[in-house]
């Protein structure tokens, strides 16, 4: 079942994979090992933006050495399916207090940076011990504002891409690698 879906959407909708498997599970166990040292007498919280970060979240955390929490935070930024517009209405705040916690964000992609440049200033004012932002993939040449992840797991070029928790229309999210939207996979809906 799972070959047939990643047979059909290299075929049809993939452009060019751009990370593959091997390389994101390497990356990913990388990050694991170098964030537990770094917090590894501390109380780790590990926030991830939903939707996108679930997959990553959820693969470091496997990969980690060291007792963490884990929350959610769901957002909704205005604008296109694929340009975001910065101003960013939260749709679900985390569920417990976090002050005096240290605090890794988790993200997907850092396109231009104004998604976690809000949210750094939001999770500021709680009185954090500490923040920290951990992008598992970083958009080469996109930021407009000035976020330096402490973590990052891979650049890529300045296109729309796919997989590994990232989605365009909600699907996609499932692929096991990054990799890049051939046009006929977008272009009867004129999304992007
Ligand atoms: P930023 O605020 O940094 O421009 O955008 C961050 C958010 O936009 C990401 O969390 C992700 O949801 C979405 N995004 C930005 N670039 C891409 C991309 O290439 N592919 C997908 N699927 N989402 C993206």
């Amino acid at each position: 079942m799972k070959a047939s879906l990643i047979e059909q959407v290299l075929g049809n909708d993939i452009e060019e994979v751009l990370v593959a498997p091997e390389d994101i599970q390497v990356k990913v166990r990388e990050l694991g090992q170098q964030i537990s040292a770094d917090y590894i007498d501390k109380d780790l919280l590990l926030v991830g933006i939903l939707r996108g970060a679930f997959v990553f979240l959820a693969d470091l955390i496997r990969e980690m050495g060291i007792p963490v929490e884990t929350d959610f935070i769901a957002i909704s930024s205005y604008g296109s399916s694929t340009t975001t517009s910065g101003v960013v209405r939260i749709l679900k705040d985390l569920d417990d207090d976090i002050e005096g916690k240290h605090v890794l964000i988790v993200e997907d992609i850092l396109d231009t940076g104004l998604t976690l440049n809000y949210l750094v200033k939001n999770l500021s004012s709680r009185r954090l011990a500490s923040l920290e932002v951990c992008s598992f993939i970083v958009k080469e040449g996109k930021q407009r504002v000035p976020i330096k992840p402490k973590y990052f797991g891979f650049t890529v070029p300045n296109k729309f891409v796919v997989g590994y928790g990232l989605d365009y229309a909600q699907k996609y999210r499932n692929l096991p690698f990054i990799g890049t939207l051939r046009r006929s996979a977008y272009e009867d809906n004129g999304m992007l």
